[in-house]
C-alpha cells in the first residue's frame, strides 16, 4: 500500500474521538468533564485488552475459536443468540464497568453528565483499537466506512447505557436500586449490540449504503438525545451564580449548563441555599 494514504488513514481512525472532542469543546470549561473524557479514552483502550481476555477464557470453555464459530454455516438464530449472548454481553460489560471505574475515580458523587462522559470516552477508545485491529488485517479500502459506522454505534450503545444508569444516581438512590440500573443498562446495550453485529454480519453490510446510513442517523439522534437527558439530570444541590464561557450571560441557577447557549457554566459562587429535591413525575 501507498505510504501517504496509509498515514492518512492512520489519522483517520483518531478521528471520530477529535470529532467528538470539537463538538463537545463548550462542556470542556468543567475541568472534570474534560478530565473523565481524557482518562476514558485511554481506559477504553484497556477495555478491548480485558475483552480479548474474557474471549479467551469464553473459548477455552467452549472448546472452539468465536471468530470461525461466528463465520460458520449455522442458522440464524445460534448467530443471534451469539452475537447477543456472548459479543454483546461480554463487550458492553467490560465497557461499562471500565467507565464506571473512570467515573467513580474522577468524581466520587458520578454526576449524570460524567457517567456520560466516561462511557462514551470508553466507547470511543475502544473502538479506535477495534478499527486499528480490522485496518491491520483487512487493509485501508475496507475499513475506512467502518470507521465511521462503529464509532458511531459503541457511541450509541454507550449512550444509552449512561442514560439508564445516570437516573437514579441524579436523584440519590440506593446503592441497590444503583447496581440494578447498571446491570439493565449493560443489558440494553448488549442487545442492541448484539442485534446491531448480527444485522451487520448476516446482511454482509460492509459499505455505508442507505440501511446504514439511516441506522447511523438514528444512532447520531439517540446519542443527541441521550446528552440532552443527562445534561438535565445533572443538577447541583445549591442555588449558584454562575458565569457562561460560552455566551458570557451571569444566572442564578443550579443547572449545571447554560439555559441561553447549553455551554458547562463555571459556578462563580455559592449561595449556600440548598435547592429542593424534585418530585417525582
Ligand atoms: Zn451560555
Amino acid at each position: 500500500m501507498n505510504q501517504t494514504y496509509g498515514l492518512i488513514f492512520f489519522l483517520f481512525l483518531f478521528a471520530p474521538i477529535f470529532v467528538f472532542y470539537e463538538i463537545f469543546k463548550k462542556h470542556w470549561a468543567d475541568k472534570t468533564l474534560k478530565k473523565t473524557f481524557w482518562i476514558a479514552v485511554p481506559a477504553g483502550v484497556g477495555a478491548v485488552f480485558l475483552t480479548r481476555f474474557a474471549y479467551l477464557l469464553v473459548e477455552f470453555f467452549l472448546g472452539y475459536d468465536l471468530r470461525s464459530f461466528l463465520s460458520g454455516n449455522h442458522s440464524w438464530q445460534y448467530l443471534l443468540m451469539a452475537s447477543i449472548c456472548v459479543v454483546g454481553l461480554i463487550e458492553e460489560f467490560i465497557k461499562t464497568a471500565v467507565g464506571m471505574v473512570v467515573a467513580t475515580l474522577v468524581d466520587s458523587e458520578r454526576g449524570s453528565t460524567v457517567i456520560f462522559i466516561s462511557l462514551v470516552g470508553c466507547a470511543l477508545g475502544f473502538s479506535l483499537i477495534e478499527n486499528f485491529h480490522y485496518y491491520t488485517n483487512f487493509g485501508a479500502s475496507v475499513v475506512v466506512p467502518r470507521v465511521l459506522i462503529s464509532a458511531t454505534a459503541h457511541l450509541f450503545f454507550a449512550a444509552v447505557c449512561s442514560v439508564i444508569i445516570a437516573k437514579p444516581n441524579a436523584k440519590k438512590r440506593s446503592d441497590c436500586k444503583i447496581s440494578l440500573r447498571i446491570i439493565a443498562g449493560i443489558l440494553v446495550a448488549s442487545v442492541i449490540h448484539g442485534l446491531f453485529n448480527f444485522m451487520v454480519f448476516y446482511y454482509e453490510i460492509v459499505a455505508l449504503n442507505g440501511i446504514m446510513l439511516s441506522i447511523m442517523f438514528v444512532f447520531l439522534l439517540g446519542i443527541y438525545e441521550a446528552w440532552i437527558s443527562v445534561m438535565k439530570m445533572d443538577e447541583q444541590k445549591v442555588l449558584c451564580l454562575t458565569g457562561c464561557p460560552g455566551c458570557g450571560s451571569i444566572a442564578f441557577h443550579h443547572s449545571r449548563f447554560c439555559s441561553l447557549c447549553g455551554s458547562r457554566v463555571n459556578v462563580l459562587r455559592k449561595t449556600g441555599m440548598i435547592v429542593e429535591e424534585k418530585k417525582d413525575n
